[in-house]
């Protein structure tokens, strides 16, 4: 019986002991407060946005929030990051994507001071991931190895294989598992033998943004498989990469969707939070 990885339970354990660390840290005088800026008002990025802000008020961070029409030009968008960055109260800088078309999100990641970015996107940390030197790293695959160490789950000698190569999460997933000692394989969409691939895997990380794709041909038996994808479905149900019910007999661990990787983001987040604290 596949061990059913709850990212739920475990992002509120790691909520909790933020927030004794905030308070701690409150006793000598530092405090940690999070500016969450969005464009435009896309119902998907105002729920995440309240997600956040909810977060960061149960631990005890410090939330600053900027609803900016969806008119707002880059430059005004600049300035504000601008401010912000100068700001010392302000100790992290969260830019809610995606942003209005007319609006170059590299640029914008590359504007956020890489001492604020604690989505780890800035070129700088992710630089500094690929070298191994500590950073903010993106969260999402922060969130997958948390929940790997939690559940003792060695990556050490594994072969690991992500699908997709995203700067969010399938490139830094690989650099992290990597860091692990994992013998790590990335696939995408110009991939041939995708299922083969997948099939060597100990530890199968699906971010491939295609609901159910991942199903029994994809699994090694006993392999562990993380999820990312989140869809929703026709019947307003949640779905992610992986045909859940066909593959979960088959593996040795597995993280649901909904209840998986997704509650680890915003933990994640909150620990980039308190990072310099
Ligand atoms: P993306 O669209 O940027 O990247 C998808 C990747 O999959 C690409 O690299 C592409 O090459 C690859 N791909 C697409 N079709 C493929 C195919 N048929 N075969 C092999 N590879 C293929 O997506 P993303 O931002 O990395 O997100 C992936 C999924 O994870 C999405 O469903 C997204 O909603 C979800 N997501 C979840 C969280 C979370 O907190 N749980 C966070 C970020 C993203």
């Amino acid at each position: 019986m596949a061990i059913l990885i709850d990212g739920k339970a475990v992002a509120a354990a790691i909520k909790d002991e933020l927030k004794s660390f905030v308070e701690e840290k409150a006793k000598e005088g530092k405090h940690a407060c999070l500016a969450v800026i969005q464009v435009g008002n896309d119902p998907a990025s105002s729920v995440y946005v309240g997600n956040k802000k909810k977060a960061c008020a149960y631990i005890g961070i410090g939330s600053e929030s900027f609803e900016l029409p969806g008119e707002t030009t880059e430059n005004e968008l600049m300035e504000l990051i601008d401010r912000l960055n100068a700001d010392d109260k302000i100790t992290g800088i969260l830019v809610q994507l995606p942003l209005p078309r007319h609006i170059d999100p590299d640029k914008v990641i590359r504007r956020i001071s890489p001492a604020k970015d604690v989505d780890g996107f800035h070129p700088m940390n992710v630089g500094a991931l690929s070298i191994g030197e500590d950073c903010f790293v993106s969260c999402t695959p922060q969130g997958i190895m948390e929940l790997l160490k939690r559940y003792d789950i060695e990556t050490e000698g594994k072969e690991c294989v992500v699908i997709g190569r995203s700067n969010i999460v399938g490139k830094p997933m690989a650099m992290l598992l990597l860091r692990g000692n994992g013998t790590v394989t990335v696939c995408h969409s110009k991939t041939r033998d995708l299922k083969e691939i997948c099939k060597r895997a100990d530890i199968l990380v699906a971010a491939v943004g295609r609901p159910k794709m991942i199903d029994h041909e994809y699994v090694k038996p006993g392999a562990v498989v993380i999820d990312v994808g989140i869809h929703r479905m026709e019947n307003s149900k949640l779905c992610g990469d992986v045909d859940f019910d066909d593959v979960m007999p088959l593996c040795s661990a597995i993280t649901p969707v909904p209840g998986g990787v997704g509650p680890m983001t915003i933990a994640m987040l909150m620990k980039n939070c308190c990072k310099n604290l």
